[in-house]
Order: structure tokens, then sequence, then C-alpha cells
């Protein structure tokens, strides 16, 4: 980037970071490599510097790095989120790689965490990755500011839900099917949490699994990106985002249907919060 380039950046993210009354007490400052890595986002109205930093600040935990989970690090580790947990407890197998975009060939048999986590420290060596290969425990939220869940089973995805609203900690919830997916974002305590929107699992053998029932690997692309954007706005309290509904995606006519969901009193998951 030119100097001329870094001096109109530089200009711009402090005349966004705040008014001249009593603004109050940050960090440090962008570094000069980080204006020029983030420059496209913090040149965005909706952005800020102290979006940004508040980013640098966060941690962020991402369950499975698979097809879901392989966008939203992605994103997130370029957007400039300080920390991010990996948890998988599979290894790369051949017929992931037409979907999973953090695994190459050469990764099979590798964890799939650790695979992840080798290209998220090559994409921004400014961020911390951690990965976790082992299965999801709730021990892992101690010190998340934000869960996204990008796992491929019912199972897995109540019990992320029970962690968060029991922590309390925010998550981002989605899921893809075929050409089909859903996104919904959750504060425990304010928002209806996923068990509110599902209270029972689909019974066994109606749900089939992306091994039964396939799924085109852009359609994951899809749902993968609204989880990432959706944790954005959810770290950068953007606004605008996901609570109190959840998006179904149908992307064969691409369809994008926004539902309302209310808190359910009687909730086992979120009730008494
Ligand atoms: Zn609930």
């Amino acid at each position: 980037m030119s100097d001329d380039r870094r001096a109109f950046f530089r200009a711009l993210v402090r005349s966004d970071a705040g008014e001249p009354a009593a603004p109050p007490p940050e960090p440090a400052g962008l570094r000069e490599e980080e204006i020029d890595r983030y420059s496209r986002q913090l040149v965005l109205p909706e952005w800020s510097e102290a979006a940004q930093l508040a980013l640098r600040e966060a941690s962020v935990l991402i369950v499975g790095a698979g097809a879901l989970g392989s966008p939203v690090a992605a994103y997130l580790a370029g957007a400039g989120v300080g920390r991010l947990g990996i948890v998988d407890s599979d290894a790369v197998e051949l017929s992931n790689l037409h979907r999973q975009t953090l695994h190459f060939t050469p990764d099979l048999g590798a964890p799939k965490a650790e695979s992840a986590a080798a290209k998220l420290r090559f994409l921004n060596p400014e961020i911390v990755v951690d990965p976790y290969p082992a299965r999801f425990a709730p021990a892992m939220l101690e010190g998340a500011d934000l869960v996204v869940d990008c796992s491929d089973s019912f199972a897995t995805r109540y019990e992320v839900n029970a962690a968060c609203c029991a922590a309390p900690t925010p998550l981002v919830e989605g899921g893809v099917l075929g050409l089909s997916g859903l996104v919904m974002s959750i504060r425990p305590g304010e928002s209806a949490c996923y068990r509110c929107a599902f209270p029972a699992p689909p019974p066994p053998g109606a749900a089939s699994a992306c091994a039964e029932a396939g799924v085109l690997g852009p359609a994951a692309g899809v749902i993968g990106s609204l989880q990432a954007l959706e944790a954005l706005k959810v770290l950068a309290e953007l606004g605008g985002g996901l609570l109190g509904a959840f998006l179904q995606v149908e992307l064969a006519g691409h369809a994008f249907v926004r539902v309302a969901v209310r808190r359910r009193p009687d909730c086992p998951d979120c009730g008494g919060a």
C-alpha cells in the first residue's frame, strides 16, 4: 500500500473512532500492518477502528472444522478475530474435500482441527489459533466471547446450545443439508435459543445425514458465510442480526425466509436463565 493510501485509511479510522467528547479508554490503536490488512473493512461506513479493536480482543470457539467451519474460520481469521479455537475430533477424508475448503488432498488422514489451524495461521499470522482435536465439551467455553456451531449432528447442536445457555455465551447456530440450510443467532437469556425454536430433535431416522442425503459444496459455503457474517455482527455489535429469529435458506429456488421465534418460559436450556 502506498504512503498516500495508508494516510487515507489512517485518517479515516481516526475520524471514525469516536467523538472528541470523553472517548472511552481503549487499548492501543491499530498498527500500520493491521490497517493495511483490514483496510477493505475499515473503509466500510458500518465498520470502525473500535470495531476492529473489538475483533482483535475477541475469542471465538468454532465447533466443527468441516463444510460450515471452513468458511466460518477462514472469514473470522481473515477479519482479525484475535483468538480462534477450532474443535473437531475427525480426520480429513477424501469425501470431505468437495465442500470442506480448509482441507486439501495432502491433508488426508490429518486431524481436521490441526489441518484447519495450519491454513488459518498462513492466512493471518496476527491471530492465535488453538486446535482442539477432540469432541466438544462445555469446559471449552472458558474464555470464549462467542461460539459458532458448525457441527453436523443434532446431538452436538443441542449439547452446544445447552452449554452456551448455561455459561451464558452468545451462539451462532447453523446447519446445511442438500440445498437447504438454517442460520440463527442466540443471546442466552435475551433471545430464543436453538431449543426454543426446535424443542426436540427429529426422531431417529427422520433426518438423514450428509452421507445419505448429500450436500453441494457451495450450499454449505452460503450457510457458513452467513454464520461468519452473524458472528461479525455480534462481535462488533453492528445490530441487524438474526436474534429472536432464524433464517431458513432454500437454495434450489433462492428463497430466504426469516422466521420469528419467541423464548419459551419452559425451555429446559434457557427458560431459567
Ligand atoms: Zn431456549
